[in-house]
């Protein structure tokens, strides 16, 4: 049976082509249509609302296989509808790691049987993500991946790094890396300022991040690459980032609620529920990650979804997981701390979680005939309902993710998700 739905009188905000007034918009079958093919269509009145285009979120982690007591695909992708997204890219770090196409189909048969959004597969970049092998990036992007990565880790072998992105320039793949040096980085569990030394904690270096952030641009110069930089966290990456970019190497990056509303202050207040990696930094960090966001030096937002139990993380600093979750408060943040707050107008917060992420993902798109991040008609990506006004508290207890690791319980947010169509 034919889904067709008219979204009437919404204020229609698409920063693909600029457009931000009151229009109809319809869909039919998940696809963009002009309202007046589908005349029978059942009309939902969306006065006062925002209609965007479906969110994009280019980096969760959804723990099936293999940890399904943290998450699993249908509640991380019922957490992903709640928060707005209508597609997420699912990091490889299931156990075991998606790094063969065989594994890669097994994941989309789960998908194609419990997601309640569209999931896009990430392959990893070593055998195991464990650094040492590198995989076919060409047999993963045949299985569908539309981007590779090792994410919660990097090859810590420049060489082997260098051959996995010729291997995926050649591919046509960007490659996805978290940027950390585990020689700087280890035995560190939080960013290595005054907290840390107030709590009598191993701290992790600014440097651990933008050393392996400096090697990469200069592989992606070298090898033609796209590479796309994970969770940035440090203002000295982002300097970086934006002085590449002006020499035209071929970066996009991302920046996270956490990274760009939260300080190490956190830490006191939070514990491990602002135990993250990278860890959360300095205001001065904070303000550059800001600045990069208004200025295009980060492309997107992305929430960097990593659900943990109430166990885990209550096993103290040195033991705990790092990481939160954020799928189902990314956009009542963003919308509070952006653009209420005046730092950002709504069509380039827009733009952060549509345009932004969708190229990161267009050449694969177009190749399986998909056009995301857009309400142009044709446009497969779905919408985004939004509702600016409202004030409410962010509950975990009403999350829809399994776990409910995060620092923002109770905090006072204006503006939400309406819906998914
Ligand atoms: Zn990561």
């Amino acid at each position: 049976m034919e889904q067709m739905v008219i979204l009437t009188g919404g204020r229609v905000v698409d920063p693909s082509v600029g457009v931000d007034e009151i229009r109809d918009i319809g869909i039919c079958n998940g696809r963009i249509v002009p309202p007046e093919t589908i005349p029978d269509a059942k009309r939902e009145d969306m006065s006062g609302k925002v209609i965007a285009p479906g969110f994009i979120d280019v980096h969760v982690h959804l723990r099936e296989p293999g940890q399904t007591h943290k998450e699993d695909i249908a509640t991380g992708t019922a957490a992903a509808a709640a928060g707005g997204f209508t597609t997420v890219v699912a990091m490889p770090n299931t156990v075991p790691a998606m790094d063969t196409a065989e594994r890669v189909m097994e994941f989309m048969e789960l998908v194609a049987k419990k997601a309640n959004v569209r999931v896009l597969p990430a392959g990893a970049i070593t055998m195991g993500r464990q650094g040492e092998i590198a995989t076919n990036i060409r047999e993963l992007v045949q299985a569908g991946c539309p981007v590779v990565s090792d994410d919660g880790s990097t090859p810590q072998r420049h060489g082997l790094m260098r051959s996995i992105m010729q291997a995926a320039a050649e591919a046509g793949v960007p490659v996805v890396d978290h940027c950390e040096d585990v020689s700087l980085s280890k035995p560190g569990v939080l960013h290595d300022g005054e907290v840390a030394k107030k709590l009598g904690l191993p701290g992790q270096p600014r440097s651990a991040e933008e050393v392996i952030v400096a090697r990469d641009l200069i592989l992606a110069k070298e090898t033609g690459c796209h590479i796309h930089l994970q969770h940035l966290s440090s203002a000295g990456s982002i300097e970086m980032i934006r002085r590449a970019k002006h020499d035209g190497v071929k970066v996009t990056a991302e920046a996270t609620p956490h990274h760009l509303f939260l300080t190490d202050e956190a830490c006191l207040k939070f514990g491990t529920n602002a135990k993250m990696a990278p860890p959360l930094r300095e205001e001065c960090d904070r303000q550059a990650l800001i600045e990069a966001l208004k200025d295009g030096t980060i492309d997107m937002i992305a929430t960097d979804h990593a659900p943990h139990t109430e166990e885990e993380k209550s096993q103290g600093w040195e033991k705990a997981p790092f990481g939160i979750v954020g799928l189902e408060s990314a956009v009542p943040l963003c919308l509070t701390h952006l653009y209420h707050a005046g730092l950002l107008d709504l069509n380039r917060l827009v733009a952060l979680f549509t345009t932004g992420p969708a190229r990161l993902l267009d050449s694969f798109c177009s190749k399986i005939g998909q056009s995301l991040g857009n309400l142009a008609v044709g446009s497969t990506g779905g919408v985004t309902v939004l509702d600016l006004e409202t004030v409410h508290a962010i509950d975990s207890r009403s999350f829809k993710s399994k776990s409910r690791n995060c620092p923002y319980d109770g905090m006072r947010c204006k503006g939400q998700v309406v819906g998914i169509y």
